[in-house]
């Protein structure tokens, strides 16, 4: 529905990432009069491509899916299919495994044949996917009842994998699956949070091999309704993908579309406040720094949707009904820190290149003397992102295994990549660029207690109508899923907005 009832209608949105760009527009596709507050110079929060010297890199999100039905929509309505770029051999990744890469197996008959785990793993992980359809439910409540509580929100990543697979499974697939996807690892992040699709599979049909097989059923005959339907649903494109130009691509074309009279940048929020009228017509108004003018401004609203950061949010001041709305009940995010470095080596100098994605490094690697996470073979994706001599690699070194390394300065960090990288794709020499980003919260840490901090942000929204949280402290962490937050958050004010057009508030 796009209608002009709602042009007078005025929604602040909080962020320039990913989530409060998609939600801004499609607030304003709807007819509403919107306004973006960006603290940074920049649009595009954790998207950030470079362009330099014929390289393309991005210091951010990499890559993406399109699993939420709202990336396919905004992708349609933006026109941005033409730009998408898929990465050549994306089925091939690595990881590695006694110091060396081990092609992660696609199938279960590559998986005998690999080394990447023991034989005694590969059966039962083999077992596991072949007949734990049958097996897997048996094995899997033996434990259910002892370990893991009906309402147990907080089983760990870690746990929940070894319940079901094993302990080496964890330890060479799922810890450095974690730490390159969230910079986690597997003993910390919480279950439910992190991968709340199999989590659920699991509570619902009490196993997660005979889970998705049933929920894939469902999910087929859905689809084929669908198809014989008159709804015209584009299919999901498979994998992952990137832009022409890197991920930015995707947050520079949401800019250019809402324009320079909706998307303010170097204009930091520090006050909301909440003022009950008659209708819900104007209750907010926003204070916001901004460099063109030494004082403060003000921005009104009808409702506002929050999209930065829970530590940024944390440092804003809330007022409701001109008293103090204290967040102390918003607990304290823990973040994990992470640096990406850029490398280019000349093609003569990498004496075993590796065609596919990129390469994980489980945490017990280190003994072997790995200490980056992975790297991804950008170039080898994506063939433009460096000249036709040289390839590009992207590196990432920190997280929660090893928070202070992350911070080392440009030389370590080299020194460091240069030396993995001669372990792995035996490069020689230095290389012929270096860049190096340092993000000190580069994702928030879904923990086990990440419970309490989605409760408050829900105590946050039902105490101050018209404010609604959305991005990836709240849906999940990929920028599939930010969109998907930002969209849902934007249908929110929509009916929030619409029901308060037809009738008066009650009183707050
Ligand atoms: P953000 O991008 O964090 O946006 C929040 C915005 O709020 C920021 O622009 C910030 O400046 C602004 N802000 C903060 N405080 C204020 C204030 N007071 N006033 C106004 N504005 C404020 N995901 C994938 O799917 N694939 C990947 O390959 C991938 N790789 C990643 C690699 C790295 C290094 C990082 C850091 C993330 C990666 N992610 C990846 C995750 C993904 O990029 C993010 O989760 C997603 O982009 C977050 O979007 P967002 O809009 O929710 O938040």
């Amino acid at each position: 529905m796009k209608s002009s009832q709602f042009s007078r209608k005025r929604v602040a949105v909080v962020g320039a990432g990913v989530s409060g760009l998609a939600a801004a527009y499609k607030l304003k596709s709807h007819g509403f009069s919107v306004t973006v507050l960006e603290a940074d110079g920049r649009a595009g929060g954790k998207l950030r491509s470079v362009s330099y010297n014929g390289l393309i890199w991005d210091e951010g999100a990499n890559t993406m899916t399109e699993s939420e039905p709202e990336v396919q929509c905004l992708f349609d309505d933006l026109g941005l299919r033409e730009k998408q770029q898929f990465p050549i051999s994306q089925s091939k990744r690595y990881i590695v495994r006694n110091g060396l890469p081990v092609l992660v197996p696609t199938d279960p008959i590559a998986l005998i044949k690999s080394n990447i785990l023991s034989t005694k793993s590969k059966v039962c992980f083999y077992l596991t996917i072949e007949f734990q359809i049958i097996l897997e439910p048996f094995l899997w409540k033996k434990y259910s009842t002892s370990k893991v509580s009906e309402d147990d929100t907080d089983e760990s990543v870690g746990g929940f994998f070894q319940r079901h697979f094993g302990k080496e499974v964890v330890d060479y697939l799922i810890d450095p699956i974690v730490a390159g996807t969230s910079a986690g690892d597997p003993d910390s992040l919480s279950m439910s949070h992190s991968f709340p699709e199999l989590w659920n599979i699991e509570k619902r049909f009490g196993s997660i091999l005979s889970g998705l097989v049933q929920s894939k059923l469902s999910t087929k005959k859905e689809n084929s309704g669908v198809r014989n339907g008159t709804t015209g649903k584009r299919k999901p494109t498979r994998g992952s993908f990137s832009f022409q130009n890197g991920m930015q691509t995707l947050t520079d074309t949401l800019s250019k579309e809402l324009g320079e009279d909706v998307l303010k940048l170097r204009s930091e929020v520090l006050s909301l406040s909440y003022n009950a009228g008659k209708s819900a017509s104007q209750n907010w108004s926003l204070t916001y720094s901004s460099d063109r003018n030494s004082k403060n401004l003000i921005a009104d609203a009808d409702a506002v949707i929050m999209t930065a950061p829970v530590c940024n949010v944390r440092e804003m001041k809330f007022m409701k009904g001109g008293i103090p709305f204290p967040l102390n009940f918003l607990p304290e995010v823990a973040y994990l820190p992470l640096s990406v470095m850029i490398t280019t080596f000349r093609k003569e100098s990498v004496k075993r290149p590796l065609e596919g994605f990129g390469v994980l490094v489980p945490s017990l690697e280190q003994q072997n003397g790995l200490r980056t996470l992975g790297t991804l073979f950008s170039s080898m994706m994506f063939p433009n992102r460096a000249s036709n001599d040289e390839y590009l690699y992207t590196t990432f070194i920190g997280g929660s295994r090893n928070r202070e390394l992350a911070k080392s300065s440009t030389d370590e960090l080299k020194q460091i990549v240069t030396s993995d990288l001669r372990q792995l794709l035996g490069v020689e020499g230095e290389p012929t660029f270096v860049n190096h980003f340092y993000w000190s919260k580069a994702f928030p840490l879904y923990g086990r207690n990440y419970d309490s901090v989605v409760k408050a942000i829900e105590t946050m929204e039902k105490s101050l109508p018209g404010f609604f949280y959305a991005g990836n402290h709240r849906d999940g962490l990929s920028v599939g899923k930010s969109i998907a937050s930002g969209c849902k958050a934007a249908d929110l004010v929509i009916s929030y907005l619409e029901s308060s057009t037809h009738q008066p508030c009650a009183e707050q």
